[in-house]
């Protein structure tokens, strides 16, 4: 008899299960750990005396994670088999882990405050890749020979075996503090936990710091206390769990994303009085992601915050306090993660989400965004283009703006669009189907894919930014007069959208006209979280042949200014009428060409009204989006591989 405990499990990224595989070697248990495209299977002995402990020790070790669901168990007579899982060993991204966590505060520990503390199965790892495959000699840690109680550890320690990056503060990477005229270098335990205390304490008087972290360099600050411009522009590091009741408003989900080992970036509505008057209704948060922030955080509670503030520069930024250290690090693009109740959406980035190891049958290398799906021993990884070596392969499909030299004999360049749509039919294994797909970033495409290729069904209408006024002026009868209207009204707004250059995209031209201080479609995004009320505005997106007309879209937010309306109404509005129009023309698409599976690609959509505007008028289909990869553009690595 056996006995089966399953845990949901949405990702195909397998340190969760290789670290429950290390915890039972650890504990000498005999089970088998495996992992399917939806939940970690442990099938243990129903008479194995260590069970009990196993299980309760599992609930200490085991990590918060954004993909791990419920639990369920259950007795079977035959063992179930399943696919073999990969084994193939990639270098993570992510946060310490709880055993780490408890080493890195443990002052009896070899790495007490030591933030490059890590295991096989968490923390920053990719950071010191130089080249596949992942062993120490192919990291920047190969200058560093481990001592004698990591040579031994790295044997012994089910958790640490053969890990590539081990390292304590005797033998690991020193950190240093310089401010205006001195310089210390940390030696020891006392002096790596007093780098961090004083730097917290520097912060908490209204100091800055500037910190190298694992994540490039970042600049601390007291958000209350300080000098600095644009505030409201920085993200919002929640020193403590404590803190999150009394300054967000979250739902459930939320908060355990935030805090899950992924940690992402998430955009939440902010809830007291302070918070608000920094950041207004919305606020970018991230809880501690890597030792160094981490360490710093644990300080920044010491000295009484709940929270500070950093914004992402470089080396050369000024500020009171620098903390640096010398080993060169490879920093991944964030991710940002959209949670509209019980889905989750990758927004943007790299981190968490690569690398990946995914099934590929042709002979192909793929490149888009600096990164690269290569074959290295019949798997395919997707990674950064600089940590692959030149590899021979048949055909080579480069993403069309790629800066990227190959002289390849059979290179193929192709769009952005094609390939995320292809990346979301792929996920779902909907690849040869025919289906209808809604690309939106910044412009708004509809495609067609036919079961062999992507078409461009309605191309978006070119939009240029230069003699605005003009071109808003001549649009319909009347129109002239808006211009002057507006120009009474808003006189600052009317010059600085008379001076600008041809290139901005339609939602950043709306924002400088809504006088949103992030000036993106973040920031219209952001603007509309606030809106609490039910139902918008009509924003009048046509003019001629029903397709949808920028220069209308904006004549139409001018007016509905002149006439006073809430810049968050107004947000929520701009939203909510794409949602009407892309719910309007699929339907269309879809009885044309007899199909009723709709792809949703593009970063556009990780908008609150939008996409439940969207669930709504397109709820009778089958709409598709990307599940483990980002909706954005980082999606098209993958999809290349399915034009
Ligand atoms: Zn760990
Ligand atoms: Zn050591």
């Amino acid at each position: 008899m056996y006995f089966i405990f399953e845990i949901a499990f949405s990702s195909p990224q397998n340190y969760i299960a290789n670290l429950i595989r290390a915890y039972a070697k650890q504990e000498q248990i005999e089970a088998d750990i495996l992992q399917t495209p939806d939940k970690i299977m442990m099938i243990f002995h129903q008479e194995d005396e260590k069970l009990e402990t196993f299980l309760l020790g599992l609930e200490e070790i085991l990590p918060a994670s954004l993909f791990l669901g419920k639990g369920k168990h259950y007795f079977s007579d035959d063992k179930p088999t399943l696919m073999p899982v990969s084994q193939m060993h990639l270098p993570l991204n992510i946060a310490p882990c709880p055993v780490c966590q408890k080493e890195m505060f443990d002052v009896s520990s070899r790495r007490y405050y030591y933030p490059f503390t890590s295991c096989n199965h968490c923390g920053s790892q990719h950071q010191f890749l130089i080249k596949y495959p992942y062993i120490r000699p192919n990291t920047t840690m190969k200058f560093l020979v481990p001592c004698v109680a990591c040579e031994e550890e790295r044997k012994t320690n089910a958790l640490r075996l053969d890990y590539p990056l081990i390292s304590c503060i005797d033998c690991g990477i020193g950190i240093r503090m310089f401010d205006k005229e001195s310089e210390h270098m940390a030696l020891n335990k006392g002096d790596y936990r007093k780098l961090f205390e004083v730097s917290a304490r520097a912060i908490a008087s209204g100091k800055t710091v500037l910190m190298k972290t694992m994540h490039g360099y970042r600049k601390f600050f007291n958000p209350k206390q300080t000098k600095e411009a644009h505030v409201g522009l920085s993200t919002l590091l929640m020193a403590s769990a404590e803190g999150f009741n009394t300054h967000l408003m979250m739902i459930e989900q939320e908060f355990n994303a935030l805090l899950s080992i992924e940690r992402p970036l998430l955009r939440v509505a902010t809830k007291s009085d302070e918070i608000k008057n920094l950041y207004g209704s919305s606020v970018l948060v991230k809880y501690p992601d890597d030792g160094m922030t981490m360490l710093l955080a644990r300080e920044i509670v010491t000295s009484g915050l709940d929270y500070i503030a950093y914004i992402e520069c470089d080396a050369n930024e000024e500020a009171d306090f620098l903390v640096d250290f010398d080993m060169p690090i490879h920093s991944q693009k964030d991710i940002k993660l959209f949670i509209n109740q019980d889905t989750k959406h990758f927004v943007f980035g790299e981190r968490i989400v690569y690398p990946l190891e995914v099934q590929s049958n042709k002979n192909r290398v793929s490149v888009a965004h600096d990164l690269a799906c290569v074959k290295m021993n019949d798997k395919s990884i997707i990674d950064s283009l600089e940590v692959f070596d030149t590899v021979k392969t048949q055909e080579l499909y480069v993403l069309e703006s790629e800066n990227f030299e190959s002289e390849h004999s059979n290179e193929h360049r192709f769009e952005q669009y094609k390939a995320s749509m292809m990346s979301v039919l792929a996920e779902h294994h909907e690849v040869g189907q025919k289906a209808i797909g809604v690309y939106f970033y910044g412009s708004l495409h509809f495609l067609y894919y036919n079961g062999k290729e992507v078409i461009n069904a309605i191309p978006p209408i070119p939009f240029e930014s230069d003699n605005l006024w003009e071109k808003i002026a001549t649009l319909r009868e009347g129109s002239d007069r808006l211009v002057e209207n507006y120009k009474k009204a808003y006189p600052n707004v009317w010059e600085r959208l008379d001076k600008l250059k041809g290139d901005m995209d339609i939602f950043e031209v709306t924002a400088i006209t809504l006088g949103l201080e992030d000036e993106s479609f973040e920031g219209i995004s952001s603007e509309a979280l606030s809106f609490l009320g039910k139902g918008g505005l009509q924003i009048d997106t046509r003019v001629k042949d029903n397709r949808f007309d920028n220069y209308a879209f904006l004549t139409s937010i001018m007016s509905y200014q002149l006439g006073d309306v809430e810049s968050s109404y107004l947000c929520y509005s701009i939203y909510e009428s794409f949602g009407d129009y892309i719910g309007e023309i699929v339907p269309q698409l879809c009885d044309k060409v007899g199909t009723r599976i709709v792809v949703l690609a593009g970063e556009t959509f990780a908008n609150q009204s939008l996409y439940g505007r969207i669930q709504r008028t397109l709820g009778q289909y089958k709409s598709l989006m990307n599940k483990n990869f980002p909706i954005g553009k980082e999606n098209a690595v993958h999809g290349a591989l399915y034009l």
